[in-house]
């Protein structure tokens, strides 16, 4: 049985889907500005964690993400400028144009880190209809109002509204930066925008019609709505970093469930911070340490999550060049110890020794995504008192979850470890230079000739992502 953390309850629970034949994960989506710093990914890589560890329990889960690409505003709360347009302005480009480069960005560090993309990846800007739908029905409830020219949600008119945190109304300057101003429009301090038809900054580039005059929608509102039209009116688990349990989680909950009338999500996932040793992680000062800067270092990305993996997603992680190394010769021995298992005479799989070494990773998993005793596991199934071919199995059956590559790792580096002078590792490798060679020039028929010839000696080909490999039988 799956122990979650909810943070709505602030107890492990546990996980119980609303409806047994469909599992529901929202993720909140990067806002595609800029590149995604490694912080951010430490949050999509744990949350690839739960998403992948429900499909192996069998879970039949429909995971949605939607993509910021308008209404984020510089602060959290609704003040500053949208920060699509900061970043059109620094590239002197368009915001879709920055939309469009950011989001591919987004989804080449994804690759690179195993992160599965999720079954729907929605950008806000395609859903501006379901925000009116949903912006109307709350003002005919009575929960929104116009004030300045805006619609604000009023969040006086709900029972209790901080879920996560146990502000009061006084101390509500969270998320609301010095430089920028209070919105006098507000009846109540804690109430935020569902729709700007003004604001100080006239240049905002992306605007559509609605029933309340030409504007654009503010950032909460896009995250219940995409769920909403994906997953339906119940939600089984919705992720996100910390810093977006408030006040960016508690208003999609104010505004979801004013509009269902009911209870929308049951689970709440948050992911701590990633934090250099001068504090919080930023785009814009220190070094941004982004997926390509570790990599022009010489760092394997699957090193970075196996150093996320190395610690639990409630606990806060201190980034340091030094934490990585050690992460990344761990990784690099990790492999080699697979590699070794691959060369070593297999046997066969004793199903009752790897089924003890999947209940203790299971066990790991199952205690809120202990990932770091879930590697433990991971290592204690490489030690046991079992033949290569049971070892294996468990590495494959875990790196499901895992996605540390390690079996691909691992073959890569026996073949480079192969005697090149030999001739016939020579003639290995001269073939699937010539294979290469003619699947780019479209040859389908010789590289197919190719792979069979060496299939006949006993070579097997595997095409990995990282280039192709071979097995000796
Ligand atoms: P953003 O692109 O700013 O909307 O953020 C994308 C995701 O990264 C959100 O889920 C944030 O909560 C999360 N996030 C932001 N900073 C960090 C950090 N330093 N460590 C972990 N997650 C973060
Ligand atoms: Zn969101």
């Amino acid at each position: 049985m799956l122990y979650l953390y909810n943070s709505a309850t602030r107890q492990k629970e546990a996980f119980k889907p609303h409806d047994e034949k469909r599992t529901t994960m929202y993720t909140c989506g990067p806002t595609v500005y800029h590149y995604a710093h490694i912080g951010n990914l430490r949050s999509y890589i744990m949350e690839d964690i739960l998403d992948r560890y429900l499909r192996y329990l069998g879970y039949p889960l429909k995971r949605v993400m939607n993509i910021t690409d308008v209404g984020h505003l510089s602060s959290d709360a609704d003040t500053g400028e949208d920060k699509m347009l900061k970043g059109a302005k620094r590239e002197h480009k368009t915001v879709m144009e920055i939309a469009k480069f950011y989001t591919d960005a987004f989804f080449a560090d994804c690759e690179k880190l195993r992160i599965r993309r999720p079954d729907v990846v929605e950008p806000a800007t395609h859903c501006i209809g379901e925000f009116i739908k949903v912006i109307k029905k709350l003002l005919e409830k009575g929960y929104a109002y116009e004030a300045g020219g805006n619609i604000y949600f009023d969040t006086s008119k709900l029972e209790k509204y901080y879920i996560f945190n146990d502000f009061k109304e006084e101390d509500l300057a969270v998320g609301v930066r010095e430089d920028v101003g209070e919105d006098t429009n507000k009846r109540n301090k804690a109430d935020f925008v569902l729709w700007f038809t003004k604001s100080k900054f006239e240049d905002q580039e992306l605007k559509w019609n609605s029933p309340w005059g030409v504007g654009y929608p503010g950032w909460h509102i896009e995250c219940s709505c995409i769920s909403m039209k994906h997953l339906g009116e119940y939600l089984d688990v919705h992720c996100g970093g910390i810093d977006n349990a408030f006040p960016h989680h508690t208003n999609e909950i104010a505004q979801s469930e004013a509009y269902l009338g009911h209870k929308w999500c049951n689970f709440w996932m948050h992911v701590h911070h990633l934090n250099t040793t001068s504090g919080k992680m930023s785009k814009s000062s220190g070094e941004f340490l982004t997926v390509s800067l570790l990599e022009s270092k010489g760092y394997d990305p699957l090193a970075y999550r196996f150093f996320c993996l190395g610690s639990h997603y409630r606990k806060n992680l201190v980034f340091t060049y030094e934490n990585l190394d050690n992460a990344a010769a761990a990784y690099d021995k990790l492999i080699a110890r697979v590699a070794q298992l691959l060369k070593e005479a297999q046997g066969g799989v004793e199903e009752e020794k790897l089924a003890e070494m999947k209940a203790a990773f299971r066990e790991a998993l199952d205690n809120d995504l202990n990932t770091s005793l879930a590697v433990t596991a991971l290592y204690d199934a490489l030690k046991a008192d079992a033949t290569a071919a049971t070892k294996l199995a468990a590495v494959k059956d875990f790196d499901t979850v895992l996605q540390l590559a390690l079996i691909e790792k691992a073959e890569k580096k026996n073949e480079e470890s192969y005697d090149e002078n030999d001739p016939f590792v020579a003639e290995i490798l001269g073939a699937i230079r010539a294979r290469a060679q003619a699947k780019k020039e479209k040859n389908y028929a010789e590289a197919d000739r190719i792979r069979a010839a060496l299939l006949e000696k006993g070579v097997e080909l595997v095409d990995t992502k990282e280039g192709t490999t071979f097995k000796i039988r």
